[in-house]
């Protein structure tokens, strides 16, 4: 194994209010590395009271202070800067995110660190163009609207990208004029504290960003049914997120959702086979098949399945795990032992239902044998009924099944809880437009896979929950519309 390059990992505290605190009972957790299955460092454990101290902090930064009376061009000011400072440290942060997590360097460095940059580039452009509008009432009467920021917002990301997924919500939080309380996911918690650091050297005011690590659930449901955070902003699976509507209910916060996806990649005999492949390659392997948006159900059309799911099988068994800190490494380790098990679990349910096993199927050694890597995986032959194909693995498992006719492959394509992307492969592009509109999913990508852009909305249909993130869809979540109106008689 490579040795980590010399990164600092920061103080295992809680950032509120601008200040690095212990946790209030003084409690901590370690941090694993999912490639050695050793400790990286430990983290405050953060409660209910700690909770209640990032709130009251970032209440009283939206309320007064700085942050409050600050001009939009100023707020677009520090936003670019911390864009830029993500981009100036992603070296180290990229090796944060693959310690904590086990994707590969080139992920994290090349791709999540990047776009996170991006996306706070991007709103920051956003903070200058958001404004109310006029309307034309009945009447000696003036009506026009403000956009004004929601509140406190509470950001609860999940551990498959975790920098990534918090940029998806702190810059468009920010960019409107909320305060945020972070919470990152228990097993990736330190490119948060990283991100805490180069948004205070970017001039974000104290109070405006706190960072809660925890490793608890109850940290998750302190935060939601807090009275004092109006707005939640979640990704993670569809069960929390089922869970968040319910606890949130009480106090009526604005909530938005980005959940699990089972999302169907359909190939017809007329695509680019090439493509194809190594699209249904990236599709499912890509962050080792733990990515929401995973294409995870393959559909080929029936006369040239064979031939295709020999290829991507080839492909597969080629695709060894290594090294998450080497370059050149493109599948690392699962996030933690009990993702793994849970992985290995749906493998022996896909062959204990009949799926035919054609590429891995094992978890596989490698440096000192303790990590959690577990091979490429392909089963042929699976029906839509069966569990490996109706529920999310989020693992490196891809399912394939077969179609005869256009319609059969949309209809099993729609066939399932989920809706969150799909992609449809064909050289007949009046095809894949039609395709397109009839698959029941947030995102349908054409001829290509794994696509994204901070000026793309991204969000679910069906069970994959609802909101939009990135784009100018996403400033609709973290604004509220006032209407006033003027008398304009003498
Ligand atoms: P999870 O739902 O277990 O946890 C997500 C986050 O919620 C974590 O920070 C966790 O600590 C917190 N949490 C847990 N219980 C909570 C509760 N009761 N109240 C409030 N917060 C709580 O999900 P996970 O295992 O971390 O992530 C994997 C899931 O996330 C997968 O289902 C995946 O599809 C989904 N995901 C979705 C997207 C998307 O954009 N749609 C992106 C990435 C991941």
């Amino acid at each position: 194994m490579a040795t980590a390059p010399q990164v600092q990992v920061r103080p295992g505290k809680l950032f509120i209010g601008g200040q690095w605190l212990d946790a209030a009972d003084g409690r901590t957790y370690a941090t694993i590395n999912p490639a050695t299955a050793e400790p990286i460092t430990h983290v405050a454990d953060a409660g209910e009271r700690d909770v209640d101290l990032a709130v009251q902090a970032a209440r009283q930064a939206f309320e007064s202070g700085p942050w409050a009376e600050m001009s939009a061009a100023d707020r677009a000011k520090i936003l670019w800067r911390l864009g830029d400072l993500i981009d100036q440290h992603s070296d180290e942060l990229g090796t944060l995110e693959t310690l904590d997590n086990g994707k590969p360097i080139f992920e994290s460095r090349y791709v999540d660190m990047p776009m996170a940059a991006e996306v706070f580039r991007y709103y920051a452009g956003w903070a200058t163009k958001i404004h109310g509008e006029t309307i034309p009432v009945r009447g000696p009467f003036l009506n026009y609207t403000l956009r004004e920021p929601v509140g406190v917002v509470a950001a609860i990301v999940p551990w498959n990208f975790p920098l990534l997924l918090a940029s998806w919500k702190v810059a468009p939080a920010l960019t409107c004029g909320n305060t945020v309380v972070l919470k990152p996911a228990p097993w990736t918690p330190l490119t948060a504290l990283r991100l805490a650091e180069l948004a205070q050297q970017a001039g974000v005011p104290d109070g405006v960003l706190n960072v809660l690590t925890g490793s608890t659930r109850e940290l998750g449901r302190a935060l939601v049914r807090h009275p004092g955070v109006d707005k939640i902003a979640f990704t993670g699976s569809t069960a929390t997120g089922q869970e968040i509507v319910r606890n949130s209910a009480d106090t009526l916060k604005r909530v938005t959702l980005e959940l699990g996806g089972k999302s169907p990649n359909i190939i017809f005999a007329d695509a680019d086979l090439d493509a194809a492949v190594k699209g249904a390659t990236i599709g499912i392997f890509y962050g080792k098949g733990e990515v929401c948006a995973a294409g995870s159900r393959v559909f080929v059309e029936k006369k040239i399945k064979d031939e295709f799911i020999e290829r991507l099988a080839d492909r597969a068994r080629k695709l060894q795990p290594g090294d998450p800190l080497d370059p050149k490494t493109r599948l690392g380790a699962l996030v933690s032992e009990e993702q793994m098990q849970k992985v290995l679990s749906y493998i022996e349910k896909g062959r204990a239902e009949g799926a035919r096993l054609v590429a891995g199927g094992t978890r596989a050694a490698f440096g000192n044998g303790k990590g959690y890597f577990v091979q490429p995986t392909v089963f042929d032959g699976v029906r839509n009924d069966m569990t490996i194909a109706r529920e999310e693995i989020f693992g490196p498992v891809l399912a394939a099944l077969e179609f005869e006719t256009l319609e059969d492959a949309i209809r099993q394509a729609n066939d399932n809880p989920y809706g969150l992307a799909a992609a449809v492969w064909t050289r007949d592009i009046a095809k894949a437009h039609r395709v397109a509109r009839q698959l029941k999913a947030g995102t349908v990508w054409i001829n290509t896979y794994n696509n994204y852009d901070p000026a793309a909305p991204f969000g679910g249909y069906k069970m994959s929950g609802y909101g939009r993130e990135l784009g100018a869809h996403a400033l609709e979540h973290y604004t509220q519309v006032k209407s006033v109106w003027v008398n304009l008689k003498d």
